[in-house]
């Protein structure tokens, strides 16, 4: 929190105090004008330190099954890093901001989720199980949980198989590589199921004899 300055009201040009700042929207205790924390450069800052943090990794040849150490490195880079993570914008809003987003941007969004968090569990299970299997000295628990996450890439080419001999960096990539494809067959799928249903829906209304004009939204 080094040299952030004082965030202080837009309009009135007062400081704020942390406590009067609050997620998503607030009020400004000196003029009452609705404010709001512009995240904006969030993702910026954090990708930075993810790319930080594997730099330093892979500097000092961090191995999978060490991965663990991977944790204090990143927390040292969110600590350093991104100055940016902590000067938080604020934006003023004379009402509710409008929050309305276009297919491709819910789509892309959707996307992007399913590879993150099929990411984060890829990161956690491997942690997790993975360090439990290889303590109690299960290989066989080890193979299952690489096998996994090694899919659909290591099909097609071994170089994309996880193994905990591999680099910390290495590892990290085929999982990312691999969850890419399987989020893109999830949101395939999501959308495909959110289409039926909402083709159903609007069966069962037109036989209840309601009239469906103007659909609601036609996704994809
Ligand atoms: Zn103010």
């Amino acid at each position: 929190m080094s040299s952030s300055p004082q965030p202080s009201c837009p309009r009135c040009q007062r400081t704020l105090e942390l406590s009067d700042i609050r997620f998503p929207l607030f009020q400004c205790p000196h003029c009452a004008t609705k404010l709001q924390l512009s995240l904006r450069r969030l993702p910026l800052a954090l990708a930075v330190t993810v790319v930080v943090s594997l730099l330093l990794s892979h500097m000092i040849g961090l191995k999978a099954y060490a991965a663990i150490l991977w944790i204090p490195i990143f927390w040292l880079c969110l600590k350093f890093v991104p100055g940016l993570l902590v000067s938080a914008e604020l934006k003023v809003y004379a009402d509710v901001p409008p929050k309305v987003r276009g297919v491709i941007k819910r789509n892309l969004l959707l996307f992007l989720s399913f590879w993150f968090g099929l990411t984060l569990v890829g990161i956690v299970h491997a942690y997790v199980l993975g360090w439990g299997a290889f303590l109690l000295a299960s290989k066989g628990d080890v193979w299952e949980i690489t096998e996994l996450w090694s899919l659909p890439l290591g099909l097609v080419n071994p170089a994309f198989r996880l193994s905990p001999e591999k680099s910390f960096v290495a590892d990290l990539g085929i999982l990312v590589a691999n969850c890419y494809f399987n989020a893109l067959a999830l949101t395939l799928i999501f959308k495909f199921v959110h289409r039926m249903l909402q083709r159903n829906r609007v069966t069962q209304l037109s036989i209840g004899g309601n009239r469906v004009g103007d659909d609601d939204d036609d996704d994809l």
